[in-house]
């Protein structure tokens, strides 16, 4: 039976949480065969894969935008090694930051890998550090960073109300393709 999300985030959320195959990088899934029209899946996983291949077009920084929004940065981690703090990096969060910071090089924010990454991961991520915090940890003075943090997120218009920029656009044209594929009503 078929399932439809609400909108295109729900979808990708449930797309990331219940992907059945763990360990894939985002950009494999991305560019994988064609899985066909989807038929009727019977898991989750398999509406998982149908969702993915939907939103094949949205490949690289729009759907990286899209992960990052919603994907978890943490998973509980059950190991039981000693060092083991009991949670786990969720490699499709990590991923979408990865193909984020890579992204804004190629738009001409050519800093530092660590400084993309860092400005990236702090925009979606769950510790909020202060563009002080930031210097810091990067040693680089406060009003570069603000400055650096402020290019990318114009960039990615993953600010509150932001209409135009990666994430938005990506979102709109997720909802478009969901829709198509029936995954979500118009
Ligand atoms: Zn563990």
């Amino acid at each position: 039976m078929r399932e439809t999300f609400i909108d295109a985030l729900s979808a990708i959320r449930a797309a990331c949480s219940l992907d059945g195959s763990p360990g894939r990088p985002l950009a494999a899934r991305m560019v994988g065969p064609s899985t066909g029209d989807g038929g009727d899946w019977t898991d989750a996983a398999g509406r998982a894969g149908f969702i993915w291949q939907a939103l094949r077009p949205l490949r690289g920084a729009p759907i990286a935008s899209l992960v990052a929004r919603v994907a978890p940065q943490w998973e509980p981690c059950s190991c039981r090694r000693r060092c083991c703090s009991g949670r786990a990096r969720c490699f499709l969060w990590w991923d979408a930051i990865n193909i984020l910071a890579a992204g804004a090089l190629v738009e001409g924010m050519a800093w530092s890998y660590p400084e993309r990454f860092a400005l990236v991961a702090n925009l979606y991520g769950d510790e909020r550090l202060t563009y002080r915090q930031l210097g810091e940890r990067l040693s680089l003075n406060r009003e570069t960073v603000s400055d650096h943090a402020r290019r990318i997120e114009k960039w990615l218009g993953c600010g509150v109300g932001a209409r135009t920029g990666i994430e938005p656009t990506a979102l709109r044209n997720a909802d478009a393709l969901l829709a198509d594929a029936g995954l979500i009503l118009r």
